[in-house]
């Protein structure tokens, strides 16, 4: 096997639109030509997608029930030297899409995996929504029956990054109350549906508000969507919060000084600190 031939062997991760076909990237479209083979969660459905952009690269089928069988087959191909692109329905390849075993089978392997970045929608609604995006987590689809939903959304109410959900649209009134039940109807949250599509729809509210309008409104509860929410607001640092409890009670029972090392060993704050702040109630308290 030359060089030549190794060197062009790859495994490529290709973005493609999630809605809009103008959103396709030129490096996917030329990707997407030149591979020798393209691996499609829905053949039938990806086929349109090529055809658009004339685009005649052999297609294969991959997806949750055959990627057991087609990992082993699709790795032997890539250590032939062959080169393999992996597209899903839409937007980014293992975002809630078929894919981790590929890419951890052709990474033990020691074979090249090339992303090809693109369309996201769960990106593509954080950037619109006007939710904090300096730290966020991507849960990806929350459980389809009530009670597991309950318990699972239990676990995420102290999370303070802004929370990003996919949402089938069978499912989004159910899970948006159960949301709001658990989560606080306070929170400011975001729907984004069917984005860069026709009836794109993006509208931010609390979780109250939000899911009255979806209940109203059965446009709302069609297509595809993203629902982003609010991380749990900092309830201020712990430490200051004790400190804020304690040092008043201890100032009334102590020495400035005294005080100032208990409430300093309880909280881990620093001492003189404390202890200009014990002398200032002691002061005030005068
Ligand atoms: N891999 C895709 C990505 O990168 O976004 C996600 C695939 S996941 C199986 C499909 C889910 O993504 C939909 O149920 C919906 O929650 C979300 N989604 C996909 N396209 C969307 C769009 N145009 N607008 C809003 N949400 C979309």
């Amino acid at each position: 096997m030359s060089n030549q031939t190794l060197s062009s062997a790859a495994l490529f991760l290709v973005a493609t639109p999630i809605g809009n076909l103008g959103d396709i990237s030129s490096r996917a479209l030329q990707t997407l030509q030149s591979v020798d083979l393209i691996a499609a969660e829905d053949t039938r459905h990806s086929k349109r997608l090529l055809q658009h952009f004339a685009i005649d690269t052999r297609l294969i089928a991959y997806h949750e029930h055959n990627e057991d069988q087609q990992t082993p087959q699709l790795i032997a191909r890539l250590q032939r030297g062959r080169s393999v692109a992996l597209i899903s329905d839409a937007g980014t390849p293992l975002v809630s899409d078929p894919g981790y075993r590929l890419v951890q089978a052709a990474l033990q392997q020691q074979i090249r995996v090339v992303p090809v970045p693109g369309p996201c929608a769960a990106i593509a609604a954080l950037s619109v929504s006007g939710l904090p995006s300096d730290r966020f987590v991507f849960e990806g689809f929350p459980p389809a029956k009530q009670g597991t939903r309950v318990n699972y959304l239990q676990t995420l109410q102290s999370e303070q990054r802004t929370l990003i959900f996919y949402v089938s649209c069978h499912r989004i009134t159910d899970t948006m109350i159960d949301m709001r039940d658990v989560l606080g109807g306070q929170r400011q949250a975001v729907l984004a549906r069917e984005l860069t599509k026709t009836y794109e729809t993006i509208r931010k509210a609390t979780l109250d508000e939000l899911v009255a309008w979806v209940i109203d409104d059965s446009d709302q509860q069609k297509g595809e969507m993203v629902l982003l929410i609010e991380g749990v607001r900092e309830r201020g640092n712990g430490a200051q919060l004790l400190l804020e409890s304690l040092l008043p009670v201890l100032v009334d029972e102590l020495p400035v000084k005294q005080a100032a090392t208990i409430a300093s060993k309880v909280t881990g704050l620093n001492k003189n600190e404390l202890y200009k702040r014990a002398l200032a109630l002691k002061e005030n308290t005068k």
